[in-house]
């Protein structure tokens, strides 16, 4: 069979993964120019590997990410377990937080090994071709037919995709209603000897939480050490749409405060905006996906909780109802 995937996060790249490997013709199409959506890492301007998406991953010992992480991705692995307070979101206790020193995308990249990804290329239509689905893009280029489609994005931009696909509307105004916090991010390189803990809370103020990366076995590149600022989701509302200098006006005095470092001026700054970062709410899987319909809708917005692990688990249950069919 002929199966497209939309979006190369984890819970497409699981998905497409598992497919492959039962033999079928799968494409995975990325809008994006990497692997991994959320789980996201960039170089810094000065050369440091630092993560502004999902800080760390929770991977329950014998869970379905456990499997892919021992299968593909144990060089640089690193068990985050500097003490500090947990990063929000956290909520499978006793699992191990894994980071890699190389970047959160090692593992999306891992599992993304083999297959066809064509990235930089946004899917904006699927329609009825006879009995198979044709996948367009932007320009109406179309990109294949396929016997099966797999939606990945999250909730809007999944509706988006559903909007026009057979039996996609009435879905699409559900995946639509899905509520996500906002997250501005500001990563930042200051000259300060780095700190025990991994991630520092502070009760006030307009941060969610600080993360140091050196606690990622990235060493400080030339004195200077790497941090990741995530404010919180009405602040971040307020600046998603304001200069950057209107941002880092607010998070870097409350990371100065942080780290206990008033006059610290950073070596280097860059701002991150994700208006889709975590589901405060999510959709039955089962009931998003009738059974009959062959655009199956996989991801966040579908996961039966809101852990790694549960989106994870979102691609590997789309990849057995094609493989059951
Ligand atoms: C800052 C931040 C912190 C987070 N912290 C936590 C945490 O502590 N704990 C936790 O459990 N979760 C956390 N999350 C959420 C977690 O990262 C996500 O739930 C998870 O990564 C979602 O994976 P996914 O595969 O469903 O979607 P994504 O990773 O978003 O993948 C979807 C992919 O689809 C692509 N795409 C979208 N539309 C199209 C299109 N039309 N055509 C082609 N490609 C398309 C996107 O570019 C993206 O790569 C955090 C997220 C962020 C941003």
């Amino acid at each position: 069979m002929r199966i497209a995937v939309i979006g190369a996060g984890i819970a497409g790249l699981v998905a497409a993964r598992d497919l492959s490997d039962a033999g079928h013709e799968v494409v995975v199409f990325e809008k994006s120019r990497g692997m991994g959506g959320r789980m996201a890492a960039r170089r810094s301007e000065g050369g440091a590997v630092v993560d502004h998406g999902l800080p760390v991953l929770d991977v329950p010992r014998d869970g379905v990410l456990a499997g892919y992480v021992v299968e593909l991705a144990t060089d640089d692995l690193v068990e985050v377990d500097a003490p500090g307070q947990p990063v929000p979101g956290r909520s499978t206790e006793g699992a191990p937080q894994l980071a890699w020193a190389s970047g959160m995308t090692r593992l999306p990249k891992a599992l993304a090994h083999g297959l066809e990804v064509v990235t930089d290329t946004r899917v904006a239509a699927i329609r009825a071709d006879g009995e198979m689905l044709e996948v367009a893009q932007d320009q109406g280029n179309t990109l294949g037919t396929y016997d099966w489609v797999i939606v990945t994005a999250p909730g809007a931009q999944a509706a988006d995709l559903l909007d026009h696909s057979p039996r996609g509307a009435v879905r699409a105004a559900d995946l639509r209603a899905v509520p996500y916090d906002l997250a501005v991010m500001v990563l930042a390189g200051v000259a300060v000897e780095p700190p025990e803990w991994f991630a520092h809370r502070p009760l006030t103020g307009p941060i969610t939480y600080v993360t140091s990366e050196t606690a990622k076995e990235r060493a400080p590149v030339d004195g200077v050490a790497s941090f990741v600022v995530r404010l919180d989701p009405d602040v971040s509302e307020r600046l998603m749409e304001a200069s950057d200098a209107a941002v880092l006006a607010e998070a870097l005095p409350a990371l100065a405060k942080v780290l206990g470092k008033p006059a610290a001026t950073p070596a280097w700054t860059q701002v991150k905006r994700w208006r889709y970062s975590t589901a405060r709410d999510r959709l039955d899987q089962q009931v998003m996906n009738p059974e009959g319909t062959r655009v199956l809708v996989a991801g966040d917005a579908v996961a039966a909780g809101p852990r790694m692990e549960d989106v994870a688990a979102t691609g590997q249950w789309a990849a057995r109802r094609i493989l059951d069919s």
